[in-house]
């Protein structure tokens, strides 16, 4: 192995194999909690995942960030078969989703600072509990984390949030592993950077997700001005009659922040891929943004955004 690696599914690679990359979707969203009330979010045909993800490969696709952290829909047995069958790598995430995902009684509000650091860590050091913490028994299987997740909403953090921001770093800083966040449209990303910043996180290895959906470009630069990568995702999300905002934050952003910004897709709901007989697919990016950019003269920034930055950010630091 050679010096920078990153952590998928079916093992560690060298991060040079990783490719073009895609930095938060949703590959397999299992039967849970939260599919039983929004069954739009339900990904769990692996026939169907690995057709779009065959596409996605032929089109010169290679590395998907999956995003569904513990007890949220993870189903680790399927990702490591999608990622056999499609030879797509996939890094798959521990940590903890917003409070929606779970029930009121859940053991995310009972369980300790350390009890959560401990669980997060045995995530990405020994691997996925097969059935992903839903009974009293705990399988772990040979598929490993590779990074960890949280999320806020739009209210100021509560002291729950707090913990696991917490949990989460501590995590982070004894594994190496990674960050990405979920942000509501953007929503209190700074404060999000600005906590990172005071527990100390290795901020060139945390992401910060759907900031573009904030549009704002000064709120933007603020936000990668405290050193955090962003990731956008809304590109095909814009209705037609208004600007696309991805795209102007894209123009303004990239030339001053070119080693900070991802993308991804973030195609949570079955209807957005061609493969469950919607739109606009997977290789939407693969098919749009070189066009976009060569339009801007922005063509040298390709590769930051779906190679470089997404290599940098998801290899694991030296402890
Ligand atoms: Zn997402």
């Amino acid at each position: 192995m050679s010096r920078e690696f990153c952590r998928t599914v079916l093992g560690d690679i060298s991060s040079s194999k990783m490719g073009l990359t895609y930095s938060h979707e949703h590959i397999v969203i299992d039967d849970c909690y939260v599919t039983s009330k929004h069954p739009e979010f339900l990904l769990n045909d692996t026939k169907k995942i690995s057709k779009e993800l065959i596409n996605f490969y032929k089109a010169g696709g290679r590395t998907v960030v999956d995003t569904m952290p513990a007890n949220a829909g993870r189903n680790i047995l399927k990702s490591a078969d999608i990622s056999r069958k499609s030879e797509v790598h996939i890094i798959v995430p521990t940590g903890i989703h917003l409070e929606m995902y779970y029930p009121e009684n859940h053991w995310r509000y009972s369980y300790t600072e350390d009890e959560l650091t401990r669980l997060f860590i045995a995530d990405i050091e020994e691997g996925i509990d097969q059935f992903d913490y839903s009974g009293p028994f705990v399988k772990r299987t040979r598929y490993k984390a590779g990074l960890i997740k949280l999320a806020t909403d739009n209210g100021p953090f509560t002291k729950h949030q707090e913990k696991v921001f917490r949990a989460v770093v501590n995590a982070h800083l004894q594994t190496g592993a990674p960050i990405l966040t979920h942000t509501n449209f953007g929503r209190k990303a700074l404060e999000q950077a600005q906590l990172f910043k005071n527990l100390g996180a290795k901020l060139e290895h945390v992401v910060l997700s759907h900031v573009d959906r904030a549009k704002d470009i000064d709120y933007n630069r603020a936000v990668l001005d405290v050193g955090v990568r962003v990731e956008y995702d809304s590109a095909f999300r814009w209705k037609k009659e208004e600007p696309n905002y991805t795209f102007d934050l894209l123009e303004n952003l990239l030339p001053q922040y070119a080693n900070q910004i991802t993308m991804g897709m973030d195609m949570a709901k079955n209807a957005y891929w061609k493969s469950y007989g919607g739109s606009p697919g997977m290789n939407y990016l693969i098919e749009t943004i070189p066009g976009f950019l060569k339009s801007k003269g922005l063509e040298e920034y390709y590769e930051k955004i779906f190679f470089n930055n997404p290599r940098k950010l998801f290899s694991f630091f030296k402890l």
